[in-house]
């Protein structure tokens, strides 16, 4: 598995959930609340979310695919919706997670993230190989994890928590999930080998049955 963006592209990516925090969650609601824009900006982060429209599609709902007309501003709204819906699903064919990563919902995490009872953690010494494998695992392409020797803690700030480095590392208790200062899940050798047994097996699988399905053509 290798990272889907450079590193320059992610730390260019990065202060976008920033604004995106500040215009969508702030700035828009309160210029509304003020009466400066209609009550239709009033909660536009909503209104464009590509996952909203996702969710409802994957029920057989196609409610919110269509490009609302009954004002000008819902229809502006809508569109740009729209073709977030469609932007993301195009660049998710080879970029990991693309709208996580401008997500405002981020931002408001990694500010959280400070008071979160749940953090990762990592046991640099003196089993740490260096070997890169949690940064490529990482769907936000989180490259300090690996090259961090000194912090324990490195919950960083675009981290979604979502446990890939930690089953990705080859080296018993190097990663960690910990509540509340206790280890509640840990990166392991054996399950590592395992995971990598499972994976190599259903790589084989999948090569013979496409083998099967050309032949047969
Ligand atoms: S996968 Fe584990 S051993 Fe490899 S760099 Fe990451 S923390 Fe270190
Ligand atoms: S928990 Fe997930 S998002 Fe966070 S650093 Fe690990 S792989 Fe990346």
């Amino acid at each position: 598995m290798k990272p889907s963006l450079t590193d320059e592209t992610v730390n260019k990516i990065r202060p976008i959930k920033w604004l995106m925090l500040a215009g969508l969650i702030f700035v828009l609601p309160l210029l509304s609340a003020a009466g400066y824009v209609n009550e239709t900006w009033g909660a536009p982060f909503c209104a464009i979310c590509p996952s909203r429209i996702m969710t409802t599609l994957l029920t057989g709902s196609t409610d919110q695919l269509y490009v609302d007309t009954a004002s000008s501003s819902l229809m502006v709204l809508s569109v740009i919706g729209d073709f977030l819906f469609g932007l993301m699903i195009a660049i998710g064919l080879t970029v990991r997670q693309p709208f996580c990563r401008i997500c405002p919902m981020l931002a408001l995490h990694a500010i959280f993230r400070k008071v979160g009872l749940l953090r990762l953690v990592k046991n640099s010494t003196p089993r740490c190989e260096k070997c890169g494998l949690c940064a490529n695992a990482c769907p936000m392409d989180i490259r300090e994890i690996h090259t961090e020797m000194e912090k324990k803690d490195i919950t960083f700030q675009d981290c979604t928590l979502c446990g890939r480095c930690v089953e990705f590392c080859p080296d018993d208790k190097v990663m960690q999930f910990r509540y509340l200062g206790f280890p509640i899940f840990s990166s392991s050798a054996k399950y590592f080998k395992k995971r990598k047994q499972a994976q190599t097996q259903w790589e084989a699988i999948s090569l013979a049955n496409l083998n099967t399905k050309i032949n047969k053509k």
